[in-house]
């Protein structure tokens, strides 16, 4: 499998919104930004037959109407299946439609010509998202957002882990014994309530002994997290690819 980092920094950063892909076939979270740097990197949209979309927070699922537009424009055939926490649609409906300053009802017409469909979940189980790939879904803690989930995708005998938006629990842990690399929130120097900090990597890393791609990162976590050389550690730049 070959996992891109599109985006690795928080709002905070330079860097781009957190957003990964898989095989040019599964993009996890579509947050502010995230479709032009797609289009940016050489990321052809039409071949995205899957977004699993984290939680409702702007920087994970804002761009979600930018994706359905440029499919638009392209006449794509490629069926996109959007996996999303209950009542993701009716948001998208609206941002679509105050897209040209809530004058139209366009949302119908660009969902179907773009052919996306929205699959709101509460748990996946060992779904088979796209051909060959399968996925778990595990719930994290993100403060008061509810629901925020965490993955695991499987393809044959390698996996891949996000933790999504989370600050350090049980789930985190579920996900990083169960995968081959893990990619995680590393938000802060600390952790807090809704994130992981450089404390908790490093404290998984010494547990676990797995790979972890850092996400999400403030400037200072990505310094500190540098400076410290924690095993195990990736800190990515945006566009980086990884091998698994
Ligand atoms: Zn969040």
């Amino acid at each position: 499998m070959k996992l891109k980092l599109i985006g690795t920094g928080s709002i905070a950063a330079t860097e781009r919104s957190a957003c990964s892909l898989i095989d040019e076939k599964i993009l996890i979270d579509c947050g502010n930004g995230n479709v032009k740097t797609l289009v940016e990197q050489g990321v052809d949209v039409n071949s995205i037959e899957a977004i699993l979309i984290t939680h409702l927070h702007a920087d994970h699922f804002f761009d979600l109407p930018f994706f359905i537009l440029l499919k638009n424009f392209n006449n794509s055939q490629t069926i996109t299946k959007i996996y999303c926490p209950k009542g993701t649609e009716k948001i998208i409906e609206h941002l679509c439609n105050d897209y040209v300053a809530g004058q139209a009802n366009v949302f119908e017409k660009w969902k179907n010509n773009a052919k996306v469909e929205f699959i709101e979940f509460d748990t996946l189980k060992n779904k088979e998202v796209v051909t060959g790939y399968y996925t778990n879904s595990y719930l994290v803690e993100h403060g008061d957002l509810k629901p925020a989930y965490g993955y695991i995708i499987r393809k044959e005998n390698k996996a891949i882990g996000f933790s999504g938006d989370s600050t350090y629990c049980e789930n985190i842990n579920v996900i990083v014994k169960n995968s081959d690399i893990a990619v995680l929130d590393m938000s802060f120097p600390e952790k807090n309530k809704t994130h992981m900090g450089v404390d908790d990597i490093e404290n998984i890393s010494n547990i676990f002994n797995k790979k972890i791609v850092a996400t999400h990162m403030g400037i200072q976590a990505r310094k500190l997290a540098k400076e410290k050389k924690i095993k195990n550690l990736i800190i990515p730049s945006d566009g980086e690819e990884i091998e698994i």
